[in-house]
Formats: structure tokens, C-alpha cells, sequence
């Protein structure tokens, strides 16, 4: 499901401000804030305010959307003066999504190896 605000849903309940975040940038669309469990140095997520359960129901529905979640990784990464980051887009359990409201992933300030884990 897509559109409205999703009960049982974490990351709209921030969207809506119900549940506290370090939001660091915010966009008609977009909603950007520190992970609460960070995995590098620099770790903030960049979500669309609508709901979508991952980022391939995003860019099929909302393709402006996901093109303003891309443009505000960027623009995250360029306030955190990062030259190098990891965008990430866990898309299914098998993958490690445990959040099923599409999210970017913004990882820097550190090396990152490849192939990830
Ligand atoms: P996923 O595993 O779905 O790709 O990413 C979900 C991310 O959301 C995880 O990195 C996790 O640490 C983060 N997260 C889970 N609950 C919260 C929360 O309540 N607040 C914030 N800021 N991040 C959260
Ligand atoms: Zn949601």
C-alpha cells in the first residue's frame, strides 16, 4: 500500500512527528534523519514522506519522488562535506530490510570494503 500514512508503519509515524528524530534536512517530499543505530561515522536515512514499502515501489509509482530522495542523499552528503559515501537501498528481509517504508541509506566517514556483507 502506498499513499496514506501506514499505522503500524515506524518511519511515518516520524514523517508525522510522533515518534522523535534527528532530522538534519527536510524537503516537501523528503525526510531526512541520523539512524539510531549508526554503522559508520556518518549514517542518515533519506525517506519520501509518502509511504512505499521499498525503493523499487517508489520508483514505480513516484519517480519525481525518488529522484528527490537521490538529489537529497547528495545534498546530505555535501553538508556532511563526505567526497566518498555508500547509498544504500536494502530492498527485502533477504537484503536486511527490517523497515518496509522506502529508505535511503547514507553511509560515510570511514573506508568501506567491497563486496559488503
Ligand atoms: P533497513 O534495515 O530496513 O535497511 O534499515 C532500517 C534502519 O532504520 C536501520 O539502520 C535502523 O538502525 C534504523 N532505525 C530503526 N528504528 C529506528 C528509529 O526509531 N529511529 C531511527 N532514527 N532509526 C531507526
Ligand atoms: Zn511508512
Amino acid at each position: 500500500m502506498a499513499g496514506e500514512p501506514q499505522d503500524d508503519c515506524l518511519f511515518c509515524k516520524i514523517v508525522e512527528g510522533h515518534v522523535p528524530a534527528t532530522i538534519v534536512r527536510e524537503t516537501e517530499s523528503t525526510v531526512a534523519f541520523r539512524d539510531i543505530n549508526p554503522q559508520a561515522p556518518v549514517h542518515i536515512l533519506v525517506i519520501p514522506k509518502v509511504h512505499y514499502a521499498n525503493a523499487a515501489a517508489l520508483a514505480t509509482a513516484e519517480p519525481t519522488v525518488a529522484a528527490d530522495v537521490l538529489r537529497e542523499a547528495q545534498a546530505v552528503a555535501d553538508e556532511e562535506k563526505l567526497e566518498s559515501y555508500r547509498l544504500v537501498f536494502n530492498t527485502g528481509p533477504g537484503a536486511g530490510q527490517t523497515v518496509f517504508h522506502a529508505h535511503a541509506h547514507i553511509l560515510g566517514g570511514r573506508g568501506m570494503q567491497w563486496p559488503p556483507g
